[in-house]
């Protein structure tokens, strides 16, 4: 690719599709490195987020604090557990405490927290030049030009010319299908429903505590509860649902009654939360199998969900977003320091974020084969309920909000590594 192995010089221009985490994340990045000639486009009207919350572990406040954001999330936007729990697990059934987990060493302001996504969104948006942002504007479609470059039009008709394509589009990335065009994703059997209540209300309920709880029930269901902020809690549940046709939605408002009915088994403090509810909406899980690898052509690569889509990160998605960007904006301003092309940069990202990305496949595979064997194994339904939190709340599987990125980047841009 001509563009692609030439040496990265002033004005190269990037393409980021999607104003989500990743999107935003991205932006900040690149507006750090004069040399960057970026834009982003978001299909929709507004940078917007759908959904309820988000944990903040330790790497989302590190990566928050990187870019800027964290200081514009006062602690009263946000619930932080005051003995510091990162995730108390219930069963669902009898209410029973079965086990709390607790953060390593930690500094306190960047402790597990949640938030409500619109937040987070919003801190984000604060530190990226809005005059850069095209909103209104979806992707439909990607060329390569015989001088490598990318071609992108857009359902509004605009069409613009770039030398650096970055898919942080989401799940369902238009970028990926042109990179990875024999790729596809499918309905998990998982869904997810989200729907917020007034904590005045919630604060009420005997036996339900401020704390950010997984009730599990059998099967893999559980519902999630917490605080969000002084006036809101949620309350996000999921369970297994065939395919009946209709698991395309990302937030399609359902029926009340219908959602309560789903979990009739819960103890009563659930019961009594639910009650509460007077709006809900689904979130149908899909998912596809791993990419080897996150980049092509010298001049594409995927970020964010994009580039792993799956059902569950382990409520990590929104760091793992930051991190790519922060990766990627690294890799850029080493290549372009070196000397070196777009292609060299774009492998070095490759080599920091696949394997990342390999051990949280190998971290869900690995919790699927024990949760089947709880399945089979335990002789009553509290049995299965203590094997599944086990299983799930192992401090083996803690890397992954723990970890520190820019080690690993650092580790791996050496001059001599990518001769
Ligand atoms: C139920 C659930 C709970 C979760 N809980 C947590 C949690 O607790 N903590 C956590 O860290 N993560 C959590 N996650 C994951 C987290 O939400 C995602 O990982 C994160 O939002 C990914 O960010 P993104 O920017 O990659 O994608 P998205 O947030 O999906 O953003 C993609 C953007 O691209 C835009 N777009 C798409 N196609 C086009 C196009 N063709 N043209 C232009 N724009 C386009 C979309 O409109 C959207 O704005 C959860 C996810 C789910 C589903």
């Amino acid at each position: 690719m001509k563009t692609a192995n030439q040496p990265i010089g002033k004005g190269v221009k990037v393409a980021i599709i999607g104003g989500g985490p990743a999107g935003l994340s991205a932006a900040i990045e690149l507006g750090r490195l004069p040399f960057v000639d970026w834009h982003l486009y978001e299909q929709k009207p507004t940078i917007s987020e759908i959904g309820t919350g988000i944990t903040l572990q330790r790497n989302t406040w590190v990566l928050l604090e990187k870019l800027g954001a964290s200081r514009h999330l006062r602690t009263s936007d946000i619930f932080r557990p005051a003995d510091g729990h990162d995730n108390q697990y219930r069963n669902g059934v009898t209410g029973e405490v079965v086990k709390q987990t607790h953060p390593p060493v930690i500094i306190p302001h960047q402790g597990p927290c949640r938030v409500h996504r619109g937040k987070l969104q919003r801190a984000l948006l604060k530190e990226v030049d809005q005059g850069r942002i095209r909103t209104g504007e979806k992707l439909v479609s990607i060329e390569q030009e015989h001088d490598g470059k990318l071609r992108l039009s857009f359902a509004s008709g605009f069409s613009t010319k770039v030398d650096l394509l970055l898919g942080a589009d989401g799940i369902r990335s238009t970028v990926r299908e042109f990179a990875f065009p024999s790729y596809n994703i499918s309905y998990s059997g998982m869904t997810a429903y989200r729907a917020v209540v007034r904590a005045s209300e919630a604060e009420q309920i005997n036996g339900l505590s401020k704390a950010m709880i997984f009730w599990y029930s059998a099967k893999n269901r559980w519902i999630y509860t917490t605080p969000l902020d002084d006036n809101d809690w949620e309350i996000t549940c999921r369970t297994r649902e065939p395919d009946d046709g209709d698991r395309s939605s990302w937030g399609k408002e359902v029926s009340v009654k219908k959602f309560i009915a789903l979990f009739n088994e819960y103890c009563e403090p659930i019961q009594q939360l639910l009650s509460l509810v007077t709006r809900v909406k689904r979130f149908d899980y899909f998912g596809g199998r791993r990419l080897d690898s996150v980049v092509r052509h010298g001049s594409v690569a995927l970020l964010g969900d994009a580039s792993h889509p799956l059902s569950g990160a382990f409520g990590a998605g929104a760091a793992f977003a930051m991190e790519d960007a922060h990766v990627l904006a690294g890799a850029i301003r080493w290549a372009a320091s070196a000397g070196r092309g777009l292609d060299v940069a774009l492998r070095v990202f490759d080599d920091v974020r696949s394997p990342h990305y390999r051990n949280l496949y190998q971290t869900l595979d690995d919790i699927a084969v024990a949760h089947q064997k709880t399945f089979s194994e335990a002789s009553s339904v509290d049995e299965e309920i203590v094997g599944q939190i086990n299983n799930v709340s192992s401090s083996n599987r803690n890397w992954m909000y723990y970890h520190d990125v820019s080690h690993e980047n650092l580790n791996l841009v050496s001059p001599v590594a990518y001769d």
